[in-house]
C-alpha cells in the first residue's frame, strides 16, 4: 500500500509518532534536521499532522492508526457511575 516515498517518510518519522501515540506530543524533533516539529490535530476528520517548522517536511496520519484512544477518560472510581460521565461537558 502507499508508493515507496510514503514508505519511507513513515519509517523516518517513526519515532515521532511513537511519541506522539504515547500522547507525548511534546519536544518532538524533524528526523530530518533536528528541528522541532509542531503537532496539529484535526478533530473532525482525527488526522494529526506533523509539521517541521523549519525544513517544512510533514507527515499525516489518521490518529487512529497509530493510537486507540480510550473509549472512557475515567480514572478509578466507580466507570458505571452516569453522573461522573456528564460533568465537565
Ligand atoms: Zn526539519
Amino acid at each position: 500500500m502507499g508508493d515507496e516515498a510514503d514508505d519511507e517518510a513513515a519509517m523516518m518519522w517513526q519515532n515521532v509518532l511513537d511519541e506522539v501515540a504515547s500522547g507525548r506530543p511534546r519536544n518532538l524533533h524533524c528526523p530530518y534536521c533536528e528541528k522541532e516539529v509542531a503537532v496539529i490535530t484535526d478533530e473532525q476528520t482525527r488526522r494529526t499532522r506533523i509539521t517541521c517548522k523549519d525544513c517544512k517536511r510533514f507527515i499525516e496520519v489518521k490518529l487512529a492508526e497509530v493510537w486507540t484512544p480510550p473509549t472512557s477518560t475515567t480514572i478509578g472510581g466507580n466507570p458505571s457511575n452516569p453522573s461522573n460521565k456528564d460533568k465537565g461537558k
